[in-house]
């Protein structure tokens, strides 16, 4: 059916789902289904990149990184250095979220190791 929909089958087999089609009436019932969720699909607008986005990621990843990083970022042109900085950020977030898991790992095991001290 789903193929039938993007048009992949050949002319005979479009030709049988037709006839099925025509003859069951619930797989026509799906089928008017998938075509209309086709539709919504192609009628949602991609959403929009609010004003001032590329600015704020640019801005949070010059304040997130070392100087030492930034700063021959700033020679490059800007839209190379944008994307430069949004991977960066990115890859960041992610050895970021590594390291804090990894410290709470860390935390876990020295507070499961070290006695609990009483009152304290
Ligand atoms: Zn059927």
């Amino acid at each position: 059916m789903h193929r039938f929909l993007d048009r992949e089958l050949d002319r005979e087999a479009s030709l049988r789902v037709e006839a099925h089609l025509s003859a069951c009436n619930s797989c026509r019932q799906e089928f008017y289904q998938l075509l209309d969720l086709e539709d919504q699909l192609e009628s949602t607008p991609l959403p929009r990149i609010s004003a001032g986005f590329a600015g704020r990621v640019i801005e949070q990843a010059l304040r997130t990184r070392e100087p030492a990083m930034t700063l021959p970022m700033r020679s490059f042109p800007t839209a190379v250095a944008a994307c430069a900085i949004v991977i960066v950020t990115w890859v960041g977030f992610h050895i970021g979220e590594a390291y804090s898991t990894a410290r709470r790992a860390d935390i876990i095991q020295s507070a499961l190791s070290s006695p609990i001290e009483p009152g304290s």
